[in-house]
């Protein structure tokens, strides 16, 4: 509940205070976003390649920390044809978990091997049909 005089706003409480200084600051962005549309879109560009190199750094990190090649056949070469396999239950599909806090994924790690995509297939299809 808000109530307010000429210049004077008063909250009722400081989470409230700060609801509506978030609301403010969000339509300052807004509008700005608005009136700057190719600063804006430049900008969501950089951020989307921060977060596409940020994800694939993590991954890698992770890749190598299980040993960075196929437990199978030995691959390497490209790390985009390498995979998390669960040897046992799976809660999570690592690749998905890069953006969170990383005692969850080494913990989701433990269950993990690595495997080329070749040979992961045939793990999951040895008869090669659905
Ligand atoms: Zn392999």
């Amino acid at each position: 509940m808000i109530t307010a005089t000429k210049e004077v706003v008063m909250y009722k409480t400081r989470e409230e205070a700060l609801r509506i200084q978030k609301l403010k600051t969000a339509a300052r962005v807004r509008k700005y976003n608005k009136t700057h549309p190719e600063e804006r879109k430049a900008q969501k560009k950089i951020d989307a390649e921060r977060a596409k190199a940020r994800y694939y750094l993590r991954r890698i990190k992770f890749l190598e920390l299980k040993g960075g090649k196929c437990v199978y056949c030995g691959y390497s070469r490209n790390q985009r044809a390498l995979s998390f396999h669960h040897l046992h239950s799976k809660d999570y599909d690592v690749s998905a978990m890069m953006s969170l806090r990383e005692d969850a994924i080494l913990k989701e790690l433990e269950k993990c091997v690595i495997l080329c995509l070749n040979c992961h297939k045939e793990v999951h299809f040895p008869h090669g049909l659905k």
